[in-house]
């Protein structure tokens, strides 16, 4: 494994995906270090990753107090249980599994400021996955925007494991479309300018769908 080498290659074909899609806004590379201990972490940041992912609250943890000293921004992606929400919550800089109510009621309750939240969305209705149906979200939102402690800042799903390139096509623009249409409702506390979508195997097409923040870990690490 050669860190620098794979972090180059992922953001040259970052840079490349943005260029095919003609897009001159921002995508931020997070580098999902679940697959590694802490040190291997550091180094990625030394070679110039800026944002770091973990989908465990006990990892991120671990990796939040050891590269301490390391100027990143923190990203909790995965499914967080309200019992552990106390724990964490105040560290990160963006939530991205934000999928039910009873957690946001959670979140605000622990938080001692404003917590930058992805609302999950399950596009793709696959019974294992987590995140708000779409027609749930009306109601939802409603509810989600009167917690003074959340800021829905943007979408996030996850692709099913094996779809089609055109079913990823059609995932990741209905989602990018819904962004668009919650972002157009100017609600308090609901900017939804983000979408966090695409990871190591799909992340080229999620960024020509406007993907704003991609989460990739295997090909950091493989
Ligand atoms: C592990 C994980 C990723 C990264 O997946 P890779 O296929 O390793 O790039 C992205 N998002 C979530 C929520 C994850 O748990």
């Amino acid at each position: 494994m050669d860190l620098t080498l794979n972090k180059e290659t992922v953001f040259d074909k970052v840079a490349v995906a943005k260029q095919d899609a003609q897009r001159k806004d921002d995508v931020s590379i997070i580098a999902v270090t679940k697959y590694v201990d802490s040190s291997v972490a550091g180094q990625l940041i030394d070679a110039g990753v800026m944002h770091i992912g973990e989908n465990r609250v006990d990892k991120f943890l671990d990796k939040y107090h050891s590269l301490a000293d390391k100027s990143v921004t923190w990203h909790l992606i995965g499914s967080l249980q309200r019992r552990k929400v106390k724990d964490v919550i105040n560290l990160v800089d963006y939530f991205h599994a934000l999928d039910s109510l009873k957690l946001a009621h959670e979140i605000n309750k622990r938080a001692n400021h404003v917590i930058n939240c992805f609302l999950q969305v399950n596009i793709s209705r696959e019974a294992s996955k987590r995140g708000f149906k779409v027609e749930e979200l009306d109601e939802a939102i409603k509810e989600l925007t009167e917690l003074p402690n959340i800021r829905l800042v943007g979408l996030m799903t996850m692709a099913p494991a094996h779809a089609s390139e055109d079913e990823l096509e059609a995932i990741f623009e209905e989602t990018f479309q819904l962004r668009e249409l919650l972002k157009s409702k100017k609600i308090k506390n609901m900017p939804m300018t983000e979408l966090s979508m695409g990871m190591s195997s799909d992340y080229r097409i999620a960024i020509k769908h406007g993907a704003t923040f991609v989460r990739i870990g295997t090909a950091f690490f493989q």
